[in-house]
């Protein structure tokens, strides 16, 4: 039998509900919204649509559920139960790749193998990293000892996206129940369905009714808003886009909530003509398309030295035209659907945008060519664009890439900073000195020389300028969940 048989068999869509202190609720009202699989336009299922009700419901749970006996078990328990969700999302891997491949149209190997198994890993790191924390603590001569320790925040509203749905929720739910607190998270409307049984895998692993409460829903004037102006959550921790970033930030002013923002990117990747070709490619062509471009960290602005720009194109486009673009069950799928018909329709409008603007499109701009249903936008290479095209500046999001040309290393700094995004930029070349030189010019949280996407969780993780605020990942994730409290004693 084949994989997509064999898993469809095994895997239906579900219905979605609210979890609010430790069980499954319906709305007040009993709303709900269509939850519509991308790859194929139809309706999978419903989920439960929330609004301030609920919110109020779940932070009044989340408040509670803060006296205990959650923030009171020793490192040890806690760490074992994170530990255990990571665990049970192991065992149900497949399961959850698959309601993730339908809820985002992203190639099931792809959930498989990245947003699942990472979203394990996030929970397994932190019950470790729990473990080997210490805190600050200082001698002033003879005159005091001053040490530090960690408390939790409190209630931490969590906003999230539809593109890596778990694995990005998982990465801050695992380090905000690490640090003791409780949460009211809120999932894209898109995506609502991995996150619906994660609430009870946390249950079967041992975590307490009301430390995590979820409530489905939309952003502005509905679950997501009611989050972010309640004066009993603490905190707000947001990944999404920019001006939604901006609108969250007007809302949490009022109760001045402590922010943690991952925002949108425009990154660029550089290709200087010393380096390997073939590995260039091999990696371009993930980090161009990787789940259809909609990853944040995706390169869509290539640089290439002059040099090497024709060979480059000649060989990047032979090798784009390859990718297999359809069904997210197909075993050998590379590129599958884009999130919603919205979101079809604003990349398509980009990529008639680039024409107007006079750009070439090397491959892809259409449908790909016997798929008349599902949201699905070939692989696409645009030239002939210049820095202050709008295609080459703002944010598409889709597997959409722009390729310049560039002389030297001065004008391409220039170009890449050019911008009021920071977030991620990989660097080609053999020259060390220059991989130090250009790396450190540039402005972006997240610079990869030789690679891309290669992560290791200790390190800090976020964007400069307008990609983001504070750094997530190790100590950087406790900075943020935890409050820190300076103890001064006289000797
Ligand atoms: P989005 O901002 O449209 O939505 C994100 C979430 O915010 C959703 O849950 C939505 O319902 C909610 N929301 C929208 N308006 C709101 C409001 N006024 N108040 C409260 N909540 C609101 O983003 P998206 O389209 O889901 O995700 C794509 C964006 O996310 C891209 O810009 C991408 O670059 C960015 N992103 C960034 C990172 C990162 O780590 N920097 C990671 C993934 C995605």
């Amino acid at each position: 039998m084949k994989v997509k048989e064999k898993i469809l068999q095994k895997v239906q869509p579900i219905n979605c509900r609210h979890f609010i202190d430790g069980k499954y609720v319906d709305s007040i009202n009993l709303k709900t919204f269509d939850n519509i699989n991308p790859a194929t336009e139809e309706v999978m299922g419903q989920v439960a649509e929330g609004g301030k009700e609920e919110v109020d419901l779940a932070v009044a749970a989340a408040k509670n559920a803060l006296k205990g006996p959650w923030k009171d078990l020793s490192i040890r328990e806690r760490s074992g139960i994170l530990r255990r969700i990571g665990d049970l999302i192991l065992e149900r891997v497949e399961e959850l790749a698959a309601l993730e491949a339908m809820d985002t149209g992203k190639p099931y190997q792809m959930a498989l193998e990245i947003d699942i198994t990472r979203a394990a890993y996030n929970f397994h790191f932190f019950a470790d990293y729990l473990t080997s924390m210490g805190t600050e603590a200082y001698q002033q001569d003879q005159t005091a000892i001053h040490y530090s320790i960690r408390r939790p925040l409190g209630v931490v509203g969590m906003i999230n996206p539809w593109n890596l749905p778990l694995l990005l929720l998982t990465w801050k739910l695992a380090p905000c129940l690490a640090a003791g607190n409780t949460a009211v998270m809120k999932p894209a409307e898109w995506t609502p369905m991995t996150a619906t049984v994660l609430a009870e895998i946390c249950k079967e692993a041992g975590v307490p009714d009301g430390v995590i409460n979820l409530v489905h829903g939309f952003g502005p004037d509905s679950a997501g808003s009611a989050i972010t102006e309640h004066p009993d959550v603490d905190a707000v921790t947001f990944t999404g886009e920019t001006k939604t970033g901006s609108a969250i930030m007007k809302a949490a002013a009022p109760t001045l909530k402590k922010l943690s923002y991952e925002l949108g990117g425009k990154n660029p990747n550089i290709i200087f003509a010393d380096s390997d070709l073939d590995e260039v490619i091999e990696t371009t062509l993930k980090s161009s398309f990787m789940n259809q471009g909609e990853v944040c960290l995706c390169g869509s602005r290539i640089y290439v030295e002059c040099a090497v720009y024709e060979v480059f194109l000649d060989k990047f486009v032979a090798e784009t035209k390859k990718l297999k673009v359809g069904d997210p069950f197909e075993e050998d799928t590379k590129v599958g659907a884009v999130i919603s018909k919205e979101h079809y329709t604003r990349v398509n409008s980009y990529i008639e945008l680039a024409r107007e603007e006079g750009g070439d499109i090397l491959t892809g701009g259409t449908r790909p060519e016997g798929i008349d249903k599902g949201f699905y936008i070939l692989p696409t290479i645009i030239t002939g664009l210049g820095p202050h095209a709008r295609c080459v500046r703002e944010e598409i999001f889709g597997p959409v890439v722009t390729v310049l040309p560039f002389d030297t290393e001065e004008e391409v700094i220039e170009q890449a900073n050019d911008t009021h995004y920071g977030l991620g930029t990989t660097i080609w070349t053999n020259d060390l000195r220059r991989a130090h030189r250009v790396a450190h010019q540039i402005e972006a949280g997240i610079i990869w020389v030789n690679t891309w996407y290669l992560r290791d969780l200790r390190t800090p993780f976020g964007g400069m300028k307008q990609s983001g605020i504070g750094r997530e990942g190790g100590i950087h994730s406790f900075d943020f969940y935890s409050e820190l409290s300076n103890i001064t004693i006289k000797l």
